[in-house]
């Protein structure tokens, strides 16, 4: 055998003893659960809910950390730019499939940037506004919109983010106008809603039921194209007249590209874990959170998953020609 063929075999001996090693002490620090959105809103929630198995599994505690802006882009962005070794995850929505056609200058690329972790829980979405808006049903909103023009204020999270997106397809499918508000998260965008500061929003289920269920805000239907059994009573806007109209908030956690392999296996093994949890699955459950099936527990059902909705969304906004800079 040549000498460098030895020299070879050696060093790929040593980097994979060396890779073998640092696998089995990895964790040894905290690691960070970036978040695209505010504090206390519905992406949030799914992170702070997940964070405390998911610590356990992995013997280190797991910091959620919330990077607000544009839609969520900056923290995609910011992870995309993050050294990859395996102490930063981000766990984001839609968002991901959806801001390449938004945005015309995204500093990554988020069908490649990434190494792709999991799908994690699926969450409908429902239509809400301020408690003293005078409309308490879906026939007396759409009266009242036409009647107010744009005078009515929409919150949202900003472009690219799901609360946006959904507003959008109802101002499309009901045909008025609406002024939109943007926030750095819904979190924030309800604590305006419940104060009367605006006054319709479209907001993920973990964000809204219990404020449904208080009686908190005015309440006009779910978002799925089947009724739900965190609100089994609620009608879904299809079912009132709203044919079609179906949006769902999907999540996924993502590492940045190069990040060992041994690190995304463990979170995922981690996930699967914490997605199990009696804990979790009852709070997601209440929560009108669905877990996704094990198939879409994986790098792979991530992936495909977000071209898909890639592939799905960018011709149809850009054919509505929404654009940020
Ligand atoms: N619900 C938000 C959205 O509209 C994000 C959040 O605050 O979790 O995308």
């Amino acid at each position: 055998m040549s000498i460098s063929r030895k020299l070879f075999i050696v060093g790929a001996a040593t980097c994979f003893s060396a890779a073998s090693a640092w696998s089995q002490t990895y964790p040894t620090r905290s690691i960070s659960l970036i978040v695209p959105f505010a504090a206390g809103g519905p992406t949030d929630v799914v992170a702070r809910t997940l964070s405390v198995p998911l610590s356990r599994a992995l013997g280190q505690t797991v910091v959620v950390e919330n990077k607000t802006g544009a839609g969520g882009t900056l923290a995609a962005a910011q992870v995309a730019r993050a050294a990859p070794d395996g102490y930063t995850f981000l766990i984001h929505h839609n968002g991901m499939a959806t801001a390449p056609a938004l945005y015309r200058k995204l500093t990554y690329n988020a069908l490649t940037d990434f190494e792709y972790v999991s799908q994690v829980v699926d969450v409908p979405m429902t239509l809400v506004a301020r408690k003293d808006l005078p409309a308490k049903t879906l026939p007396e909103l759409l009266v009242y919109l036409k009647a107010q023009g744009d005078k009515v204020n929409l919150a949202h999270a900003g472009l690219g983010a799901v609360s946006h997106l959904c507003g959008m397809v109802f101002r499309q499918s009901v045909g008025v106008e609406l002024t939109t508000v943007p926030y750095q998260g819904t979190g924030p965008a309800m604590a305006a809603l419940l104060g009367g500061q605006v006054d319709l929003m479209c907001d993920q289920t973990t964000q809204t039921v219990p404020q449904i269920k208080a009686g908190s805000l005015r309440f006009y239907g779910v978002t799925t194209a089947q009724r739900i059994k965190a609100l089994p009573d609620a009608p879904t806007l299809a079912e009132q007249g709203l044919k079609g109209f179906e949006v769902m908030v999907w999540h996924g956690v993502y590492a940045p590209k190069g990040t060992p392999k041994e690190a995304t296996e463990k979170f995922n093994a981690a996930l699967r874990l914490a997605l199990k949890d009696p804990t979790v699955v009852a709070r997601m459950a209440e929560l009108g959170a669905e877990i996704v099936p094990d198939a879409k527990l994986t790098p792979e059902g991530l992936r495909g998953w977000l071209k898909q909705e890639t592939d799905r969304w960018g011709p149809v906004i850009k054919s509505a020609g929404v654009y940020a800079d």
